[in-house]
């Protein structure tokens, strides 16, 4: 059984065509600068396969073209998606409103409301929308499962989710905390409890999702009970390009003194702030060559960074009152010692210790990097958003 896995940006589409039960990749690959001119020698699409890459260097004028190119490389590299073995194609989709709280078969229907939660994720549900139509143009005969990454904080309780706004504004559009990389985060906290060999109704834990965009959870039983992100993916833990949390009232300040309209300070706040904001890089490994050649801008952005993350770690060890686990995830979390060594300094006297060696071990696994005798396990697990997204889409076209 395969399924093949669409997570459709503004200007990429990435695509895995992988078996739910293995998690065996059989194709990989992403299409870049849809809608962009092309410049000479930069493949706009590039298709991994039995460890070959196949590359297309055309423009990609949109996402419709864009996977029929996909779809052509596919079958060169000997799939053919059309035919008998694709069970379904499952679909990440950002925002799920108040509407959708778990995978959800694709319809005309369903289409029609992920499109009306564009005003709440409007740089993601159109291009989740359009990644969505194209395919199902493409592949009318195969399910189409639509995953959202809000959906596994939907039941954060009301004291969690709620802003302290006016409750008929807030009612009238929508406003509150929906929480984002819910995939990542239910798949991570099944991981661990299955590395723990604990029932996830016992478990208490915190998972920190750090890549490029990032956001930590406090897990009681299988259930989120609080997440930085809120309306949008912008609140929370300082990110590569995003501020996180800041004084609302920088707002309306830089609107009334910087000459900035809405959208500038939304551009502001999502593009040109966070990690890179302040260093002017917003990749880690660029981040800790400035730091090391004795950048104090990037030493600083570092330092903030690293002091957000443990204000939320605090704040979720008191909310949990008991944790089992704390996990590093993603792009930063799997690969930087550094940052998780920072990220837990200093709470031994609250059962939580990095053991240095397990901690910089060149190991890709799902592993502890706590010595045995702490209360807490500190731990580091690979997300895989993917096969957690086609694991999901096969449950539900077997139902
Ligand atoms: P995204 O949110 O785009 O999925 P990722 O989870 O891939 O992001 O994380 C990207 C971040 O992870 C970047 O800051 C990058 O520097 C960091 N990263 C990825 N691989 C490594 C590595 N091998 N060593 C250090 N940092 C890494």
């Amino acid at each position: 059984m395969q399924v093949l896995v669409i997570n459709s940006g503004s200007s990429s589409i990435k695509y895995q065509l992988l078996d739910p039960m293995s998690g065996t990749v059989a194709a990989s690959g992403q299409v870049t600068r849809i809608g962009e001119p092309v410049a000479q020698g930069a493949p706009t699409v590039e298709h991994h396969s039995e460890g070959r890459t196949l590359e297309h260097d055309g423009a990609i004028p949109d996402h419709a073209a864009g996977l029929r190119v996909v779809f052509d490389l596919f079958a060169r590299s000997g799939h053919d998606l059309a035919g008998a073995g694709l069970a379904a194609v499952g679909h990440r989709v950002v925002h799920g409103g108040e509407v959708f709280y778990r995978p959800t078969l694709i319809t005309d229907a369903v289409v029609k409301s992920i499109d009306e939660l564009s005003s709440l994720a409007p740089l993601h549900n159109p291009a989740n929308v359009t990644g969505i139509r194209s395919a199902r143009e493409l592949l009318p005969e195969v399910p189409q499962v639509a995953v959202f990454d809000t959906a596994f904080f939907h039941g954060l309780p009301p004291a969690a989710k709620t802003y302290a706004i006016d409750a008929k504004v807030a009612a009238a559009h929508g406003i509150r905390r929906y929480g984002f990389h819910g995939t990542s985060h239910e798949y991570v906290s099944e991981q661990v409890a299955e590395l723990l060999g604990r029932d996830p109704a016992s478990v208490n834990q915190i998972v920190l999702h750090l890549g490029n965009g990032a956001s930590a959870s406090a897990i009681r039983g299988g259930r989120a009970i609080d997440t930085t992100m809120g309306l949008t993916p912008l609140e929370g833990l300082v990110m590569g390009t995003r501020s996180g949390d800041i004084d609302p009232g920088i707002i309306p300040h830089l609107a009334r003194t910087a000459g900035l309209d809405i959208d500038g300070i939304d551009e502001l706040l999502n593009r040109n702030s966070g990690i890179k904001g302040l260093s002017g890089v917003n990749d880690f490994r660029a981040l800790f060559e400035l730091i090391d050649s004795g950048d104090a801008a990037a030493r600083l952005a570092y330092d903030v960074y690293v002091h957000r993350l443990r204000r939320y770690i605090g704040a979720y060890l008191v909310e949990l009152g008991r944790v089992d686990a704390i996990t590093f995830t993603a792009g930063v979390g799997e690969n930087n010692a550094q940052v998780r060594a920072d990220a837990l300094a200093g709470l031994t006297r609250f059962g939580i210790t990095v053991d240095p060696v397990l901690n910089t071990a060149k190991d890709r696994a799902a592993r502890y990097i706590s010595p045995p005798e702490a209360e807490v396990a500190a731990l580091v697990v690979p997300t895989n958003e993917e096969l957690a997204i086609a694991r999901a889409a096969a449950r539900l076209v077997r139902q």
